[in-house]
């Protein structure tokens, strides 16, 4: 240790990364509280520990590891204790032809490599990483891989609030690392599905299920108590699908989960839903919408009485748009009501109702009900059957402002639909005031952004120019899980009901005519709005065509769709 620390400072100095001042007080700093030199450093905020590694990693000649850039092998995690793990701050990362790599702190401790390749019978090859990695990667992955052979299992520092009673038991610090690492990757689910060779781990991020290391398949069944134990479900029923609810703080967050279950024949399949809180709501150019697209919205929601749609699939985030809508109009001198399936955030001020089939309370007796409720405002989380679409129109007419969602493809659809709900043009020409149609993709990681240059392919979908440029891609980092993306942002098309909007809807005129129309007036499709993104290196033109229809501009009703 001596020897090593002597080397640093002297490569620290002659790097110039420290002077003999700044190395005086980070000694004093080390005895006083009865620490090493990197711990010293780090305290004292003179560098962070990855810098001090990579030159602890020249100074030792060994080659230094990102562990942020990749997941180890938990399994190997059987190979060296917990407890000399900590110790010695060291972690097995792989194991090849009977070598194993070992990610160190102190690459030079002999006493340390000695011992491991007593413990793990085989040679031990030292590579050097942050210890602040080595300690969190070590914390993770013996809470989530298997039962360590050796040892007694210690009180595991788990730095959660997450039921802390308890975790020293293997299985409440796997349940409580599980959902800790959720909210740090930010996934909005867990999904946990047993099969007949192993327990699988995905986490939903950005909308893409990505497949984790998960505890070891003998774990699944106390795993799976534990949750039920937290959500308050009966134990002894694992044959039948179980709902359930419970909340937990990290990092200073309350997070509620929804819990269910579905029997497999392999054993009972979790998923865990994250819902966020209100707090994090956004305003709407947050959400990534262009500023004309903003007025019209305020404007639209500004108004005494009338119906504004949000249209898109599940998962194109229709919730957080009418979320931030209601956010705006939230104030105690409104009566605001929604009602929902399910209540996935709860606000302020704001009576919400959750749809039971059980009970016969539908999305249609609701909407009566609330409606003796005296609201101004009232959110319908859905559309989906001809009693509720008249109704809410209804109400729409009748001095409420109505916030509702429709599964449509595009904001015209709403129309037809509406026709399908049997609903009279002119029903729909007085109630509506607006549709906007919107998907989600995918951002582009600021971390690890990279000019992108246009495929053929995409050149020929979208009808770029040969010049075309300021595309961006992620090449794939630490921050990103090298998926290349980050967070998503809205695409969106917005259809304002104009006077000449109303006047081929109230012809019955096509959704096509109708579309043609408002693109005419200067309405910009969700493509054309994704097309803007990706060009200002947001977004991808594949994250684009993923999720919205191309459709040829200006050559009317002549239209080449992709993938919707
Ligand atoms: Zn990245």
């Amino acid at each position: 240790m001596l020897n090593q620390d002597v080397f640093l400072e002297r490569a620290l100095l002659e790097e110039g990364l420290l002077d003999h001042g700044q190395l005086e007080s980070v000694r004093r700093h080390a005895v006083e509280k009865g620490v090493d030199l990197v711990d010293a450093l780090v305290q004292t905020e003179t560098l962070t520990s990855r810098q001090i590694a990579l030159i602890k990693a020249d100074v030792c000649e060994v080659p230094f590891v990102e562990l942020a850039d990749y997941e180890p092998c938990y399994a190997n995690t059987a190979l060296v204790p917990r407890s000399v793990a900590e110790r010695q701050c060291c972690f097995p990362l792989f194991m090849i032809d009977g070598v194993l790599t070992l990610a160190m702190d102190d690459p030079l401790n002999l006493e340390a490599t000695d011992q491991i390749r007593q413990i793990a019978k085989c040679e031990v090859d030292a590579v050097l990483s942050d210890r602040e990695q080595i300690k969190a990667l070590t914390a993770k992955a013996y809470s989530l891989g298997h039962v360590q052979a050796g040892g007694t299992p210690q009180a595991q520092a788990i730095e959660t609030e997450i039921g802390a009673e308890d975790a020293s038991q293997p299985v409440v610090a796997a349940v409580n690392q599980m959902l800790a690492d959720a909210v740090q990757q930010r996934a909005s689910d867990i999904h946990i599905n047993p099969d007949e060779h192993e327990m699988h781990l995905r986490y939903r991020v950005d909308g893409v299920l990505q497949e984790k290391q998960g505890p070891a398949l003998s774990m699944h069944s106390g795993i799976v108590q534990r949750l039920k134990v937290m959500a308050q479900l009966d134990l002894t029923q694992t044959r039948r699908p179980q709902d359930g609810k419970f909340r937990f703080r990290h990092g200073g967050k309350t997070i509620d989960v929804r819990m269910s279950t579905v029997p497999t024949v392999c054993g009972e399949n979790v998923v865990l839903r994250l819902l966020t809180n209100a707090q994090t709501f956004q305003d709407f150019h947050e959400l990534g919408m262009p500023a004309t697209l903003v007025s019209s919205l305020e404007e639209a929601i500004s108004r005494p009485y009338g119906m504004l749609l949000v249209t898109g699939p599940t998962g194109s985030g229709k919730t957080t748009t009418l979320y931030t809508a209601l956010g705006r109009l939230n104030d105690p001198s409104r009566n605001i009501m929604t009602i929902e399936d399910p209540v996935e955030i709860r606000l302020p001020y704001v009576r919400q109702i959750q749809v039971s089939q059980e009970i016969g309370l539908t999305f249609a007796n609701a909407l009566r009900s609330i409606l003796r409720q005296d609201p101004d405002i009232v959110l319908v989380g859905e559309i989906r059957d001809n009693e509720t679409a008249t109704i809410a129109l209804q109400s729409a007419l009748t001095g409420h402002l109505v916030l509702s969602t429709l599964h449509t493809n595009d904001a015209v659809g709403a129309v037809s639909r509406l026709r399908d709900y049997g609903l009279p043009s002119f029903v729909i020409n007085s109630a509506v005031l607006g549709v906007l149609a919107q998907r989600l993709v995918r951002r582009v990681c600021s971390h690890c952004r990279t000019p992108d240059p246009v495929t053929d392919t995409m050149r020929r979908r979208f009808d770029l120019e040969e010049a075309a440029e300021g595309f961006m891609r992620g090449k794939g980092c630490g921050r990103c899980g090298q998926t290349g993306y980050r967070g998503r942002v809205g695409i969106y098309e917005y259809l304002g009901f104009s006077p000449e909007v109303k006047h081929e809807v109230e012809r019955g005129s096509s959704a096509e005519t109708i579309r043609d129309l408002a693109v005419h007036h200067g309405m910009r499709l969700m493509w054309q709005d994704g097309l803007e993104k990706a060009r200002l290196g947001q977004t991808t033109l594949e994250e684009v065509a993923k999720v919205a229809s191309v459709l040829a501009i200006g050559a009317p009703g002549k239209h080449q769709r992709q993938a919707a």
